[in-house]
């Protein structure tokens, strides 16, 4: 893959002093919302400025140390977390691609009865299967998903495989935007052979052949408006790490559009003073918390072989969660193993015998908030609840992955939940699990998937953008990120986020 990937795009390194543009329509946000909704307004003819905050990032800048990736790719060195009781870890890539060019690749279509949901409860009968479908099919073609391939696997997925077989619970191999995936395990610290269909080496590069200009380094500020209408943003210049470099970007646009992400717009909204007579901008965040459970072999798995996450299964969304396979780089791993020194030592040495599976959870109950800190700080104050109402889902979540695991053949199971033995042996089977009286603090739970945090709706009271993704107190201001979806989508929120982002930039366009 040669550099020519990224010609046109501007880097920190061509920043020589301030600047002024002008477009038809800025794009705040270069993740798979905002490349998606950029690609389909420039395939649209219209003029597009795309600006990201963080810097490219090319194979020769990969490394597999997971903490190092952590610290340089993600926002607050990798260290956010949602406050609350438990504090829930949560993370946001600040790089050409945002969230796709660090995670699995996972794309999976939100079923009905979700949409179902979005309408009951919260009034959004614009959206469905049927109106998405197109969506889904054209960028499933753009980015060539796919089911993963047998010879890809490896050992940790085909068991999973084979338990849910043995249980006769269905499952299916992972739909990922890959184009010819070795299986090497390593989507995290960055596709080495790049196979995966980040935004960074597809949508992107495609768009600025078609004539979108980008600016990478770019950190949006402010938007520009006078309490009617958007009219433009301003971004200062920051380099790969995220200090300032004293340089200023203007853009004058017709229409603003924000992709910066669920966490990262409510806060810009909030800092550029959006008019919000409803408090409605940050309010009513939601999250799928996950928990992986690491399941001990008598045999070698070799988990750093085959697709990062392979498999899935489906057959609980209806009862509010979601199983998969996982890996990570180990340094990362580290959360989930017990012990210091010599123990935690001794768990790394299992390592090659193990699987880690995780359910994550679609919590009804359950929900936070963002605010935009006083100060310079452009970093969210994130706040998250875990409501004990929902704690009988997580532990059936977590009883049937231990089932699995069981099926699968693991001796043993840490479960990393106080309560519960730090390791369950296969003679105790699913007793410690069922026995153990949760509290939302006992359990280690992350959050990769966040979205609701500007939701769409009819009702500006309740809702903060209109069916068109405008906000409802701020014309020519559009958000297209997952922050929009009213509740959660079900099942990993990427394709559908990207699926409605080109429905709606096209909708944007024909009424410009
Ligand atoms: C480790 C990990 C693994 C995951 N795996 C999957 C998966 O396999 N499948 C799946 O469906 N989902 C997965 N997710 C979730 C998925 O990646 C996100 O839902 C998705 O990236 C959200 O897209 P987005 O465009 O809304 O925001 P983001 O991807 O967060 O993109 C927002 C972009 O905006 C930029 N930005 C923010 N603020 C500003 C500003 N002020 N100025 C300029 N730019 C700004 C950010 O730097 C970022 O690049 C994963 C997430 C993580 C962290
Ligand atoms: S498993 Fe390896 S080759 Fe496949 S998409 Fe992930 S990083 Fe790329």
């Amino acid at each position: 893959m040669t550099d020519t990937l990224y010609d046109g795009i501007i880097e920190y390194k061509d920043y020589t002093g301030n600047r002024r543009e002008s477009c038809d329509a800025v794009v705040i946000g270069s993740g798979p919302t905002g490349a998606v909704a950029a690609w389909q307004l420039v395939d649209r003819g219209l003029d597009v400025i795309l600006l990201e905050a963080g810097p490219v990032r090319r194979p020769q800048d990969f490394t597999l140390d997971g903490a190092k990736t952590l610290a340089e790719v993600c926002y607050e060195g990798g260290l956010r977390a949602m406050r609350g009781k438990p504090m829930v870890p949560t993370m946001q890539a600040r790089v050409l691609g945002g969230g796709s060019h660090i995670n699995s690749a996972i794309c999976v279509r939100t079923p009905q009865f979700c949409f179902d949901d979005w309408r009951e409860r919260y009034g959004v009968d614009w959206v469905d299967r049927a109106t998405l479908d197109p969506h889904y099919d054209r960028v499933e073609a753009f980015l060539g998903v796919g089911p993963t391939p047998a010879d890809v696997l490896g050992r940790k997925n085909e068991l999973f495989r084979d338990a849910c077989n043995a249980l006769g619970i269905h499952s299916e191999p992972m739909p990922r935007n890959v184009r010819g995936c070795c299986g090497c395990a390593e989507c995290f610290t960055g596709c080495p052979t790049r196979a995966k269909q980040s935004m960074d080496i597809s949508y992107i590069p495609d768009a600025v052949r078609k004539g979108m200009r980008v600016f990478t380094s770019a950190q949006v500020v402010a938007i520009d408006h006078d309490g009617r209408q958007a009219s433009g943003v301003r971004a200062i210049i920051v380099d790969p790490s995220g200090r300032p470099s004293g340089h200023e970007l203007r853009v004058d646009a017709k229409k603003v559009i924000l992709a910066a992400g669920c966490l990262a717009t409510p806060v810009l909204l909030q800092k550029s003073n959006v008019p919000d007579p409803h408090k409605q901008i940050g309010k009513g965040l939601q999250a799928h918390p996950g928990c992986a459970l690491m399941g001990i072999f008598p045999d070698p798995v070799d988990p750093w072989f085959g697709a990062t996450q392979g498999y899935q299964s489906l057959e609980y969304l209806r009862d509010g969660f979601k199983m998969e396979t996982l890996w990570a780089p180990p340094a990362i791993l580290a959360v989930r193993l017990p012990g210091f020194g010599k123990r935690l030592k001794e768990y790394y040495g299992k390592l090659r015998y193990s699987a880690f599976w995780d359910s994550f959870f679609a919590l009804k109950h359950s929900q936070g908030r963002v605010r935009a800190r006083p100060g310079r700080s452009f970093n969210p104050d994130v706040t998250y609840r875990v409501d004990r109402r929902d704690i009988p889902t997580i532990k059936t979540g977590l009883i049937k992955l231990a089932e699995l695991f069981w099926a699968a053949g693991a001796e043993e199971l840490l479960p990393g939940i106080y309560g519960v033995p730090e390791v369950v042996t296969r003679d105790q089977g699913l007793r410690p699990f069922e026995q153990a009286d949760l509290k939302p603090e006992h359990i280690v739970l992350a959050a990769t998937h966040l979205f609701s945090s500007t939701r769409m709706g009819p009702d500006p009271k309740t809702s903060v953008v209109d069916p068109y993704a405008e906000l409802h107190h701020l014309k020519n201001c559009h958000i297209v990120d997952t922050g929009i979806m009213p509740r959660s989508p079900a099942v990993n929120p990427m394709l559908t986020g990207m699926a409605l982002a080109d429905r709606l930039a096209g909708q944007i366009a024909e009424r410009m």
